[in-house]
């Protein structure tokens, strides 16, 4: 089909409008030639408030638009989505912003494009056992909290079942989707098993189920208020969140306190639970 000629009379008017035939704006824009050239797909920031990190160049219909982010914009560009602005060169040789459906156009291009490269990585990763932050390897986990792999730079078989329990293996939140981290690829380390999703915070189910009971058992000891079971069960996540970290100790010591106007059977279990708990995490 050949490409349809829009000119334009005024920079700033959209050209992604249906003409009598056409009804659908979204389907002429499809007509349109339009290309997407990534610049960044890591944004490192800048404490300079007058740069420009640009992002992406769109082409339509032979026309240039720059698609950039906020100086102080870190990390990936699509968590920036909705900071993204379009710009294009005005007259006098400046960048002036642009807005309007040819700007919306350009975005959604750039959010496309981008995904499509994040998903093209994640898969290439995922094929090389790496995590898709190319920081640590991919860690992959039975249900019950087997570690399957989380150093060994093998692929990732969905498909596996637990060699210790015959449970089903994870490798990824099972809220967020966010893939799980192994080791750090570039240090040695011994591995601690994460118990929490570094994205959205959401217990692991190796560790739904332990808050689970631990939670349970808390509620039904009278003898602890409804204060000392929130902060109890707040205590026992910050220990598990970080068992190796400089505060657990002091956290651990004030759990043991908190559990003293505990019943007898309820205190052990709860610091058998936690005894438990990082027995298994700091195995290598
Ligand atoms: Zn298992
Ligand atoms: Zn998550």
């Amino acid at each position: 089909m050949p490409l349809r000629l829009v000119t334009f009379s005024n920079k700033w008017e959209s050209p992604i409008r249906p003409s009598s035939g056409e009804k659908d704006p979204v389907d002429y824009a499809r007509k349109l030639d339009i290309k997407v050239v990534v610049k960044q797909s890591v944004l490192h920031g800048s404490g300079n408030r007058h740069d420009v990190q640009r992002v992406a160049n769109v082409y339509i219909d032979g026309r240039q638009f720059g698609v950039s982010a906020p100086p102080d914009a870190t990390g990936s560009p699509l968590e920036w989505v909705k900071h993204l602005y379009v710009t294009q060169m005005g007259s006098m040789g400046e960048e002036e912003e642009v807005r309007g459906e040819f700007a919306d156009l350009a975005l959604g291009k750039v959010k496309d494009e981008l995904e499509n490269l994040e998903k093209q990585k994640r898969d290439e990763n995922r094929a090389n056992g790496i995590h898709p932050d190319g920081v640590h390897w991919a860690a992959q986990i039975c249900l019950s909290g087997h570690v399957q792999h989380c150093d060994d730079g093998k692929p990732i078989d969905p498909n596996i079942h637990c060699t210790k329990c015959g449970g089903r293996c994870i490798d990824e939140c099972p809220h967020c989707a966010e893939p799980i981290r192994g080791v750090q690829r570039h240090r040695a380390e011994i591995y601690a098993r994460p118990q929490f999703c570094h994205r959205c915070g959401a217990p692991y189910p190796w560790m739904q189920d332990r808050l689970q009971t631990a939670k349970e058992l808390l509620y039904h000891d009278d003898k602890l208020t409804m204060d000392d079971r929130t902060q109890l069960l707040d205590l026992l996540k910050y220990v598990m969140s970080d068992p190796r970290g400089g505060l657990a100790p002091a956290k651990k010591k004030l759990i043991e306190i908190k559990l003293e106007k505990a019943t007898g059977y309820v205190r052990e279990i709860f610091l058998d639970l936690i005894a438990k708990i990082a027995a298994e995490t700091l195995k290598p």
